[in-house]
């Protein structure tokens, strides 16, 4: 097939030579005057020229198209180039961007032990660098006591969106069972998830997500989720600096859990587990500068057990710390909806802060207490025994302003209760 441009110029040549050489010619002959001839001749060389001028003209033109399409066609090719280097520099910025990110976590969380910050740091920047703030991020941790997911952070696009899976989702259960990295492009077609089960949990808020196990040295410590209402919205690549981000979260995390665990067992009294008195001391302190400044009331109780020495010969030493321990469990349980503040103060002697409670209402509370500890049964050596106590109380700002002034009333209302004959209150 010839091109347009070539049966164009060969159109052009077969009509310029029709009108301008056949036509007069045929015309010529017919002429019978000689001068009329040689005008005729004259005016067919003319004719001539201007055709072969034309042709020129036309393979000139014909040239300069096709350097054009030429040039266009480079042009393509080097705009494709450009297109490809540019989306190469833009994913070599994210990824620079990324790495920036990583850094700045590690910073973040390595200078710091609360998990409250460390969380909040891990949970801003994956946000912000792979959800762009949209859909929601959730940080799950276990709770070491019911050993359940525990909805620990959340940061949400939209601020009203309650999140009701406070101990995860059908997704947060797989994750549970198979630890490892997670991406759900849309949820409605993944065979991996039972599609009535989603709808019965109302995830339909969420159709992707990617979600990564927080493990350090084999401890699976919860989980760090990212999920959106529009399906497709996460890459591989996300995931992968999700992991990363969830790998570097983890130590931080045990890290800090660990300091918390710490400085909670050097507060605690090791035989009982309740408060040390140093700790009570300090409380005791804040407790009053509180009350000074907002006027809040407190009471203090002091409680020590009768004829204590007589049980440990009778029964033993380790007899005693049984008893100890179990008298303990008791004060707690029966004061725990008054969220009290249970401290070892001595040997047998114990002391609790009742925040918001003034006198009158504490003496009920100790009187309670002292019939409660009476009336527990304890099995020792296949005997039934039973310890009594005598409680001392007193009340902020009534007895005193000063931790020191209190303590020295409680106890000489504790021994007020002893002098009395003991097994009651005294609130001095
Ligand atoms: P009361 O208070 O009624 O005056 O008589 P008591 O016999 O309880 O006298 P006191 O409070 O002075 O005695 C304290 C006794 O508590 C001495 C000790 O045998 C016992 N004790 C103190 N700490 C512990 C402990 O950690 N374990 C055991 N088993 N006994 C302890
Ligand atoms: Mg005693
Ligand atoms: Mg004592």
């Amino acid at each position: 097939m010839l091109p347009a441009a070539v049966l164009k110029i060969i159109l052009r040549i077969i009509l310029s030579l029709f009108l301008f050489i056949v036509i007069p010619i045929l015309i010529a002959f017919n002429f019978s005057s000689y001068p009329l001839k040689l005008l005729f001749i004259f005016y067919l060389s003319n004719a001539g020229v201007l055709c072969l001028l034309l042709n020129q003209n036309s393979k000139a033109r014909y040239q300069i198209e096709s350097k054009i399409q030429d040039i266009r066609e480079k042009l393509n090719i080097v705009r494709a180039d450009t297109l490809k280097e540019q989306k190469f520099n833009e994913a070599l910025l994210a990824k620079r961007e990324r790495y920036d990110n990583l850094k700045k976590i590690v910073e973040e969380i390595s200078q710091n032990l609360d998990l409250e910050y460390i969380s909040n740091s891990i949970t801003e920047i994956i946000f912000s660098s792979i959800s762009n703030h949209k859909g929601t991020c959730l940080l799950y941790l276990i709770d070491k006591q019911t050993q359940r997911l525990s909805l620990f952070k959340a940061k949400k696009e939209e601020e009203d969106l309650v999140i009701k899976t406070k101990e995860g989702d059908i997704f947060d259960m797989w994750m549970l069972r198979h630890v490892t990295p997670l991406l759900v492009s849309d949820i409605k077609k993944d065979f991996r998830f039972d599609s009535e089960k989603l709808k019965a949990q109302s995830t339909m808020l969420v159709s992707s997500l990617i979600s990564a196990p927080l493990v350090s040295e084999n401890n699976f410590l919860g989980i760090l989720r990212l999920d959106n209402p529009n399906p497709d919205f996460y890459t591989q690549d996300d995931l992968r600096f999700l992991v990363s981000v969830s790998n570097l979260g983890a130590v931080a995390i045990e890290g800090s859990q660990l300091f918390l665990k710490t400085q909670e067992l050097a507060i605690r009294d090791s035989l009982t587990l309740v408060y040390t008195k140093g700790y009570l001391m300090e409380r005791l302190a804040l407790e009053c500068e509180r009350g000074i400044r907002k006027g809040a009331v407190f009471s203090l109780l002091m409680l020590d057990i009768d004829f204590f020495k007589n049980y440990n010969d009778e029964f033993g030493h380790s007899a005693g710390d049984i008893v100890l321990k179990r008298l303990t469990e008791n004060i707690v349980n029966s004061l725990k909806d008054l969220n009290p503040l249970v401290c070892r103060f001595g040997g047998e002697e114990f002391c609790i802060i009742l925040e918001g409670r003034d006198k009158v209402s504490a003496l009920e509370i100790a009187e309670r207490l002292c019939k409660i500890i009476e009336k527990d049964k304890i099995i020792l050596r296949r005997q039934e025994t039973s310890v009594t106590v005598s409680i001392g109380v007193v009340a902020f700002p009534g007895d005193g302003l000063r931790p020191d002034e209190l303590i020295a009333k409680v106890d000489k209302a504790m021994y007020e209760a002893k002098r009395k004959g003991r097994n009651q209150v005294c609130g001095i």
